[in-house]
C-alpha cells in the first residue's frame, strides 16, 4: 500500500545478523497521498453497519488464527524473544483484543437514549447519543510487541468505521508487512488501511498529513514532539510512553516465590517490555531477595531463542545495548552495587548479561531511570511509607505492583501508587487482558488501548435531539415582565428540596 519507493529497510535477527526483513521505504513526500486515500475509502467505510465492520475484524482475526505459529517464529526472530514469550504475550493476547471487538463492538457503539428526566418539564425531548467515527487515525508503533500493540487498536479503529494510516517500526518491518498481507487478504476495502515504512521522517509527515486522531507507542521523549506535531492542530491523541516499573515487596512476602515471579517479570522480552519490573522497593531488609535473586539472574540462560531452552534473548540492536550499558555504568557511579551481570556479551548477537543492581540511596534509581533493557534494581526502605513515596517518585507511572502475604495491606499499599495498571502478587500479564484499558499517568501518556475505553478513543459522541415538526413551543417566550425567575426557582426547588 505504501508507494514512492526510494530507499529499502532491512531488518536482521538481533541474535544472529541474519536479514529477516527488506521493504522499499515510503518518502516522507508520498504520505499525504496514502491518508488521502484512506480518507476517501473512510467515507463510505463510516456509513457500513456493525456487522460489515464486525466481519471483516472477524475474518482478519481467523488468518491471524491460522498464521500463528508462523507470527510467533517472525517475532522470535525479528525481536528475539523466545518463541513461547510471542505466542503468550503477543500472538494470543493479539486474538483475543479481536475477539474482544468482535464480540463487544456492536453493543459498546450502538446508540443510547438519552431520557430528559425532570426536564420533560421544561420540555427538553428524549435524545439519542450516537458514537460518530472520527475520521483516518494516524499509528505510530514500535517493535517490541509487533502484533499486540498495532492489530488491537487497529481492529478497534476499523472497528468503530475509522480508517488507519500506520508507521510501523522501522525495527519491525517485517511482522509489519506480514501485517498488511493479512488484513488484504481479510478483504479490508482498498486504501482503507495504508502503511507507510521508514522512519522519524515519515512518521513526522504522517502527523503532518490531515489524520483525525493519533496513536503512538514508544519513548517519552519522541512522544512529546510527534505529540507537539499534532497538538498545534488540534488534533487529539493516545500516547502510551515508557514505564519504570516499580515492585513494592510488603514484610512477610515469600522470598523464594517472590524472587520466581519478579525475575520473570524484570527480564521477559529481554526487559524491553513497557510494564516489566525494573525497581523493587523492599519494606525491610532486601538482602534475602537480592540473594535469592542474584543467583537465579545468574542462572538464567541467555542465547538465541530459535535454540532450545533459552530464557532471555538478545536486545534488539547494538545502540540499544550501548546506551543500556551506559546507563548501567552511570548507576554504579551514582552508587549502586552490580549483583549480578551488568555487561555486554561478547561474540556475535546484541546480548546483555541480565543485571541485578542493589541501590542504598536514591540516586542510582533515578540515574536508572527510562533505562529499556534487562536491569532490575533493588533497594530497602524503612516502612510502608518511604517505598510508596520512591515508587511514586518517578515521572513515569505506566504499572506497578505489590507483594505480600496479607493480600488486603497489599492492596491497599496498591491503591496508594500511581501507575495506569496496579497488581497484587502479579505483574506484566494482566497487560494482555482485552477487556481492560491500557495506559500509564504523568510522563507515559495517556488515552487507553483496548477494551470498552480503548474503542471508545477512535469515536466522538454525537447528541441527536429532533421532534415532530411545528412540536418545539417555547412557551415562556416572549418573556414575562417578572415572575419567571422566582416561577424557575420555586418549581424546581419543589421538585428537589422540598423541605428547605
Ligand atoms: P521511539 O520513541 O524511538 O520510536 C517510536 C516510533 O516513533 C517509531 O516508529 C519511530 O520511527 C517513530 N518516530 C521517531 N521520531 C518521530 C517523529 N519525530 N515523529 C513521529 N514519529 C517518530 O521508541 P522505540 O525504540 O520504538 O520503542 C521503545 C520505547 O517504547 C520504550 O521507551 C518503551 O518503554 C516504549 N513502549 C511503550 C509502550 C506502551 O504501551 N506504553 C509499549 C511498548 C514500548
Amino acid at each position: 500500500m505504501a508507494t514512492a519507493l526510494d530507499e529499502s529497510l532491512i531488518t536482521r535477527n538481533p541474535a544472529t545478523g541474519a536479514e529477516i526483513g527488506r521493504v522499499a521505504a515510503t518518502s516522507p513526500d508520498a504520505v499525504a497521498a496514502v491518508v488521502e486515500r484512506s480518507t476517501r475509502a473512510q467515507a463510505s467505510w463510516a456509513e457500513a453497519p456493525w456487522r460489515e465492520r464486525r466481519a471483516l475484524v472477524d475474518r482478519w482475526r481467523r488468518i491471524l488464527s491460522r498464521d500463528a505459529r508462523e507470527w510467533a517464529e517472525l517475532i522470535r526472530d525479528e525481536i528475539g524473544k523466545p518463541a513461547v514469550e510471542a505466542m503468550a504475550g503477543d500472538v494470543i493476547p493479539t486474538l483475543d483484543a479481536l475477539r474482544w471487538t468482535v464480540k463487544n463492538g456492536g453493543a459498546a457503539l450502538a446508540d443510547e437514549r438519552l431520557g430528559p428526566s425532570w426536564q420533560r418539564f421544561l420540555l427538553t425531548p428524549t435524545g439519542r447519543l450516537r458514537w460518530r467515527p472520527l475520521g483516518v487515525v494516524g499509528m505510530i508503533g514500535t517493535w517490541n510487541y509487533p502484533l499486540f500493540l498495532n492489530a488491537g487498536p487497529m481492529a478497534q479503529a476499523l472497528a468503530a468505521g475509522c480508517g488507519v494510516v500506520w508507521k510501523p517500526s522501522e525495527l519491525a518491518i517485517a511482522s509489519a508487512a506480514r501485517l498488511q498481507a493479512s488484513l488484504l487478504e481479510a478483504g479490508t476495502p482498498e486504501g482503507l488501511v495504508g502503511i507507510v515504512q521508514g522512519g522519524g521522517d515519515v512518521g513526522r509527515a504522517l502527523l503532518e498529513s490531515p489524520i483525525a486522531k493519533m496513536v503512538f507507542t514508544g519513548g517519552v521523549e519522541t512522544g512529546r514532539r510527534a505529540l507537539e506535531t499534532v497538538a498545534a492542530r488540534g488534533v487529539s491523541a493516545v500516547i502510551e510512553l515508557s514505564g519504570f516499573d516499580p515492585a513494592v515487596v510488603l514484610p512477610g512476602a515469600d522470598v523464594e516465590s517472590t524472587a520466581r515471579s519478579l525475575l520473570w517479570a524484570a527480564f521477559v522480552g529481554c526487559g524491553q517490555t513497557c510494564v516489566a519490573v525494573k525497581r523493587i522497593l523492599v519494606v525491610g531488609d532486601p538482602a534475602p531477595l537480592a540473594r535469592a535473586l542474584a543467583e537465579a539472574t545468574g542462572r538464567l540462560r541467555v542465547g538465541d531463542p530459535a535454540r532450545p531452552g533459552i530464557d532471555v534473548g538478545p536486545m534488539i540492536h547494538d545502540q540499544a545495548r550501548s546506551r543500556l550499558d551506559r546507563t548501567i555504568r552511570a548507576t554504579v557511579e551514582a552508587g549502586a552495587e552490580i549483583l549480578a551481570g551488568g555487561r555486554p556479551i561478547e561474540g556475535p548477537g546484541c546480548f546483555y548479561a541480565p543485571t541485578l543492581l542493589m541501590a542504598r540511596s536514591p540516586e542510582p534509581e533515578r540515574v536508572l531511570e527510562g533505562a529499556f533493557g534487562p536491569v532490575l534494581l533493588i533497594r530497602g526502605f524503612a516502612d510502608v511509607d518511604r517505598a510508596v513515596e520512591a515508587a511514586n517518585a518517578s515521572r513515569m507511572a505506566l504499572a506497578a505492583s505489590v507483594w505480600g502475604a496479607d493480600r488486603k495491606a497489599a492492596r491497599a499499599v496498591a491503591e496508594r501508587i500511581v501507575a495506569g495498571m496496579v497488581c497484587v502478587n502479579e505483574a506484566v500479564t494482566p497487560t494482555a487482558s482485552a477487556a481492560a484499558p491500557f495506559g500509564g499517568f504523568k510522563a507515559s501518556g495517556f488515552g487507553r488501548t483496548h477494551g470498552l475505553l480503548g474503542l471508545r478513543e477512535f469515536v466522538a459522541p454525537q447528541v441527536v435531539f429532533e421532534r415532530r415538526a411545528g412540536g418545539f413551543r417555547p412557551q415562556l417566550f416572549p418573556y414575562k415582565p417578572s415572575g419567571v425567575v422566582d416561577g424557575y426557582l420555586e418549581f424546581y426547588r419543589r421538585l428537589f428540596h422540598p423541605r428547605a
